[in-house]
């Protein structure tokens, strides 16, 4: 269970995965402010398009834009991922595409976790083909040693290692992203516990 001090609401079924809360809401919504501010001043006076990466990022990107106080349209994108593996495949596909026009406009991926890289690879690619102004990448967790491809965050919310990790929109396999902080897996959870 959690080695971390935050008790309230600990008692919930979808709390009984978690190992080791890495970063809390605090935490979380503190470093989200920061970040915030800082693509506030980045983008001032360009017409900003955030594109959320579903549906891990989900939470991230509502919060962050929140933080941001200068215009800005947001849109969803989505790509397969891990599916119900902990371990990427390596293939990226596109399962929903954007409703915006790119074109012209300076755009911000919002992602959950930059791991190998390959997905926001693929992304960047597909996207500079529909000649944006701009493209940079926000990605609230970085595993930094995974990497195997050149992608590289403009904006990182947390360095972390090579844990498998899940909360605040991070899942396994399809659940637990409403877990509100950032923590680690019991590697012994057996999913039919719950
Ligand atoms: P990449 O293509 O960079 O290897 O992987 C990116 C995607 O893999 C992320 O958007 C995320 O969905 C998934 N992923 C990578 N590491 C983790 C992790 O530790 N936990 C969870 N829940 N998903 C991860």
């Amino acid at each position: 269970m959690a080695e971390m001090g935050i008790s309230k609401n600990l008692k919930g079924k979808i709390f009984e995965p978690v190992e080791l809360i890495l970063y809390t809401e605090e935490q979380i919504e503190q470093r989200i402010e920061e970040m915030g501010r800082q693509i506030s001043k980045d983008f001032a006076g360009k017409d900003l398009l955030v594109i959320c990466v579903l549906k891990g990022a989900l939470y991230f990107t509502a919060d962050l834009i929140r933080h941001i106080d200068i215009p800005l349209s947001l849109d969803f994108i989505a790509v397969t991922s891990y599916g119900n593996s902990t371990t990427t495949s390596g293939i990226a596909r596109l399962t929903k595409d954007l409703e915006e026009d790119v074109e012209g406009r300076h755009i911000i991926i919002t992602e959950d976790i930059l791991d190998t890289g390959l997905t926001m690879e693929y992304l960047v690619n597909l996207l500079k083909l529909r000649n944006p102004a701009d493209i940079k990448i926000c990605t609230m967790l970085d595993k930094t040693s995974r990497r195997i491809t050149k992608a590289a965050p403009d904006y990182v919310g947390f360095t972390i290692p090579e844990h498998f990790v899940v909360g605040y929109g991070l899942d396994h396999k399809h659940r637990f992203r409403h877990i509100p902080f950032i923590c680690t897996f019991r590697k012994d959870f057996d999913d039919e516990e719950i």
